[in-house]
């Protein structure tokens, strides 16, 4: 039998097509369309203004795919949850509730494993198993909705993955859901981090969208981003950074920096000084990681003092930054290491 389609995959022309296909009046489409991203049901007998006989021939050619809670770690601290979901190939991935006073926010992973190497990071330890489809994106936020019964109103592409190594699908994944027909999400909700892949960049700030870019730099200087991100053999901070000004300039949007702060490799005050001069006059933002230190690599935290006195010397060249806060620190490991220590177990 041939593999069923993925029905949560299509955005609303793409679904009245298919119903059109199948001899279907395509005003059902819409119908069809809320039942999956509004109501997120899981099946199609759940949609009960769609006759039987239209949801047994739906039954036959499609399936609503979704993502299987198999562990939830809850912080007694913050309610920060990770879950760790499975997809219909027994895939595991991983994704974070962050829960503030403005409302919830939610980390998803866009790639099974990550093929980027970035030194410090747990998610690329083992490379890339599959890229993820932007059904198993929404997936993501759909079930934490269903799990906790509130909604989900800041999304964050920060989990496993590189989004821009999987650019058709991310992209596919942001036009669902801020689709007005489905979840609405404003645009303005959703962050993507990249490492830097300018190509990618550059053609994302073609398409004038309204999320915030955010940009892995942590180091000041070519020779040191080496030293944590492969990606910067590649690129240097010259062509990412001028890639992020015409983000800003074709979109609007400031942009956020990220640092990851490593003891003896990136935070001394020169250092700071250096990022400073390097940021100066962008419209930016830059937020400094404490490192999370993963136990495949001899990695250090800075101490509070490096930090701080990191965080003054930004501001001192009056440049906006801030500490990333940590949330959920009772079930906090780097990202991508509840799934490493599951798969390591299996
Ligand atoms: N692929 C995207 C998303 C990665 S995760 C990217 O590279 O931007 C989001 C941020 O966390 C990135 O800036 C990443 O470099 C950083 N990060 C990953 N592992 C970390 C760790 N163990 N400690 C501190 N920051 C980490």
């Amino acid at each position: 039998m041939a593999e069923k389609l993925d029905i949560k995959s299509y955005n609303l022309i793409e679904l009245q097509e298919q119903l059109q296909g199948i001899g279907e009046k395509s005003f059902r489409a819409k119908q069809i369309y809320k039942w999956i991203h509004v109501d997120k049901v899981s099946s199609f007998d759940e949609m009960t203004n769609i006759s039987k006989d239209l949801r047994a021939k739906l039954g036959e050619r499609y399936e609503i795919r979704t993502v299987n809670p198999v562990q939830i770690l809850t912080s007694k601290i913050d309610g920060t949850k990770k879950y760790l979901f499975a997809l219909c190939d027994g895939i595991v991935i991983e994704s974070v509730l962050m829960r503030y006073h403005h409302g919830n926010s939610v980390c998803i992973s866009t790639q099974a494993g990550c093929r980027m190497g970035c030194k410090f990071c747990a998610s690329t330890l083992n490379g890339l198993e599959r890229n993820l489809t932007a059904s198993e994106m929404l997936s993501q936020i759909y079930e934490i909705e269903n799990d906790i019964g509130e909604r989900v109103s800041n999304i964050v592409l920060m989990g496993s993955g590189e989004p821009l190594d999987n650019f058709d699908n991310v992209i596919k994944f942001i036009e669902l859901i801020t689709d007005k027909n489905g979840k609405n999400l404003s645009q303005r909700n959703i962050t993507l981090s990249t490492c830097g892949l300018v190509p990618k960049i550059r053609k994302m700030a073609d398409m004038g969208l309204q999320i915030t870019l955010a940009l892995s730099l942590h180091a000041s200087d070519d020779e040191t981003r080496k030293q944590l991100l492969p990606i910067a053999n590649k690129y240097s901070i010259r062509e990412v950074l001028d890639a992020c000004e015409y983000y800003f300039e074709k979109t609007g949007r400031r942009i956020t920096f990220e640092y990851s702060l490593v003891s003896g490799v990136n935070d001394t005050k020169e250092e700071a000084t250096k990022l400073a001069k390097l940021v100066e006059g962008m419209n930016c933002h830059i937020n400094l990681i404490p490192v999370n230190p993963i136990e495949e690599r001899d990695f250090v935290q800075s101490d509070k003092e490096a930090i701080y006195a990191f965080q003054n010397t930004i501001e001192k060249n009056k440049i906006h930054v801030t500490i990333r806060r940590e949330m959920g620190r009772d079930i906090n490991g780097a990202c991508g290491q509840l799934r490493k220590s599951f798969m390591d177990k299996q």
